[in-house]
């Protein structure tokens, strides 16, 4: 059997495929020149399986895209506190190229240009600037791709000579005292950075890595930490897509990051990362095409993160009853053990009959807890302990003792 998922994708692809609406990004000379008819997708899964579609080959540069994993970067490099002592995380509601500062003057947000250059400053070590972060940037993203990265030097001669607004608000920041590089290495850098070249498949392997906790999913390698994930996905699901970023969370509901050459990512945490690229932008500097697809998917595969899940109702499995007297209680569960999961499975030890039968818990239909699922459980059982009943547990896969 050929597995459905890449007709699918095709489908959805080619559903969008008729639009031409949008413009080129104008402001800098080599984008404007770019072909607009590349539209290529692709999605990669938790084992590293990646399925492309159209122009999965085509190569582009990377652009604001890689502005959430420079964010991770600088974030496992110098920790939370140091980062956000230079960059917020509020919304901005201005498009990318504002001024946007808080009072006290710090950039409002890493996705936006004025706070993505001053997080570039921040990847590598206290004592690294201008190039030494900018290396660092490369190999970081290359490890987020899973293999090395170049950079396009056309496009990147053509950003720099062109940066002056970039180079205002470098200025800017450094005159606030948040800008730890000179600004124009600043604005070198980080013209390189979004000079590097990727495809949709890259796209949505990094994309992957950042939903899959911080380990690359093709490579085995662990990136970043996964806490550094988790304050990464926040920051794109409220500003990776500019002042269309509220609209984009309610209708796709996917963290996501948009960049001016066409590309778009999406990464659904634990689930799939998304890849897409077609030029022509909408007027908040978002692929036409990548949205409408972003959007298709989320409805069809049912892949929005505000979807209620459906847990805690079918968390336990069974309970055999002893019989006439002897034989014992056996509480069977099913289903991953997080804080809702096992608050329902105590609510089922809590109710079994005061008879003094022993309790015996069954969590061969359980595949994993994580740490909160894993204590309240243990608890639960120490407490039956207390209480003076026999309390044991099948548990094959060793799912408490994580
Ligand atoms: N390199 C671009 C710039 O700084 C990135 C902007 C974007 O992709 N939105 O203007």
């Amino acid at each position: 059997m050929h597995t459905p998922v890449t007709d699918f994708l095709e489908q959805v692809r080619l559903s969008c495929a008729d639009s031409d609406e949008g413009e080129l990004a104008h402001y800098i000379p080599q984008l404007a020149e770019a072909d607009p008819a590349p539209f290529g997708a692709a999605l990669c899964m938790l084992d590293g399986t990646v399925y492309g579609v159209g122009d999965a080959e085509h190569r582009f540069t990377i652009q604001s895209i890689s502005k959430p994993f420079v964010y991770a970067l600088a974030l496992a490099d110098r920790g939370l506190d140091e980062v956000l002592e230079h960059v917020g995380v509020e919304p901005s509601g201005d498009a990318f190229s504002e001024i946007s500062l808080e009072p006290n003057g710090r950039p409002r947000n890493p996705m936006i240009n004025i706070g993505a250059i001053t997080t570039h400053a921040l990847a590598g070590a206290r004592d690294a600037g201008g190039d030494e972060s900018t290396a660092r940037v490369i190999e970081g993203l290359s490890a987020f791709a899973g293999r090395a990265l170049e950079v396009d030097e056309v496009v990147y001669e053509s950003e720099r000579s062109t940066a002056d607004r970039n180079m205002a608000l470098a200025y800017l920041v450094r005159a606030q005292g948040k800008l730890q590089d000179e600004p124009r290495l600043a604005v070198d850098g980080y013209s390189r950075q979004c000079s590097v070249l990727v495809d949709v498949r890259d796209l949505a392997v990094m994309a992957m890595t950042l939903a899959a906790g911080g380990r690359n999913p093709l490579t085995g390698e662990r990136v970043v930490p996964r806490w550094v994930c988790r304050q990464v996905l926040s920051v794109m699901a409220t500003c990776g897509m500019y002042d269309a970023a509220g609209d984009w969370m309610s209708t796709v509901g996917i963290p996501a990051k948009s960049g001016v050459s066409g590309g778009i990512i999406g990464a659904l945490p634990g689930q799939v990362g998304i890849g897409t690229f077609s030029p022509r932008l909408d007027r908040s500097g978002n692929s036409v095409r990548g949205v409408r697809m972003c959007e298709q998917l989320s409805a069809e595969m049912g892949l929005h993160l505000m979807e209620t899940p459906e847990v805690a109702s079918h968390v336990v499995h069974g309970v055999i009853q002893p019989e006439a007297g002897h034989g014992s209680h056996e509480v069977q569960l099913q289903g991953v053990m997080h804080f809702a999961a096992a608050e329902a499975a105590l609510r089922a030890l809590a109710r079994l009959p005061d008879d003094g039968a022993p309790v015996v818990l069954e969590l061969s239909r359980v595949p994993s807890a994580n740490d909160i699922g894993r204590r309240m459980l243990r608890e639960g059982m120490r407490r039956m302990g207390a209480d003076g009943r026999a309390v044991s547990v099948v548990d094959p896969d060793g799912v408490l003792e994580g």
